[in-house]
């Protein structure tokens, strides 16, 4: 049976550190064969966007280039409607098959807000989720809204072996080196003139710089 595939969903607007630690913390923690990027789509509330779905897409690019272990899937972006996590679930599986162990990563804020997603409940039956612990935002039972609570009691795995043990269904966490980076942060930097050098990647940031995305006035 090959590794478990670990996938990765996010805005990454831009993506930083934070994320390209929990991507590669994660294989090593986890067991994985490798982390499948999926940047989300433009979502049609944000109006003109000052940075389009390919812009993140090509910083999420930059940034993973080099490391076997990264892939990048360019699906949401280049979907002109709103691509669910649940529907991206479904295509890989259509992919790569109903065996292959599939671990939907996630940060501890994200899975806090999992019960909102379109068809949470239909995410167990198509992948794993391994959350990663994020400073501010624990990872507890007493914590969960409560269905979610009751999935997390049923569904926790004690260790990484059952990432192994079956393609969909469990719930892992792992701690990964705690970054107190975010997206909502460096954007916050980059509008006020500040330079959010070594939380994100320089080519991340000579892109932002040469395309004057997010205000740059660097
Ligand atoms: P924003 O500040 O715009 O909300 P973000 O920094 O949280 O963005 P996203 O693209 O929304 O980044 O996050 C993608 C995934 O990465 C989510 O599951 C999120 O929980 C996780 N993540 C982002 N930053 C960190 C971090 N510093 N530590 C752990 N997980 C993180």
């Amino acid at each position: 049976m090959s590794e478990p595939l670990g996938i990765f969903g996010g805005t990454f607007d831009p993506v930083h550190f934070g994320h390209l630690r929990l991507a590669e913390e994660a294989i090593g923690q986890l067991g994985l064969g490798g982390v499948r990027w999926i940047p989300a789509g433009q979502p049609p509330h944000r109006g003109a966007p000052q940075v389009t779905a390919q812009q993140r897409l090509e910083m999420v690019l930059r940034s993973t280039a080099g490391n076997d272990r990264f892939s990048v899937d360019a699906g949401e972006v280049e979907t002109a409607a709103p691509s669910y996590t649940v529907d991206t679930l479904e295509r890989l599986r259509a992919e790569l098959g109903g065996d292959r162990s599939l671990v939907l990563l996630v940060g501890a804020d994200a899975f806090v807000g999992l019960t909102t997603w379109h068809r949470w409940r239909d995410l167990f039956a198509l992948s794993h989720v391994a959350v990663a612990h994020r400073p501010g935002f624990p990872v507890e039972v007493a914590s969960l809204p409560h269905e979610l609570a009751t999935e997390f009691a049923d569904r926790h795995l004690a260790d990484a072996a059952g990432l192994r043990a079956a393609p969909a269904g469990g719930i892992a966490t792992f701690a990964m080196t705690q970054l107190a980076i975010s997206a909502t942060g460096i954007r916050k930097l980059l509008a006020a003139g500040d330079s959010p050098r070594y939380l994100v990647p320089d080519s991340v940031l000579d892109y932002i710089r040469l395309h004057q995305l997010y205000r740059v006035r660097l």
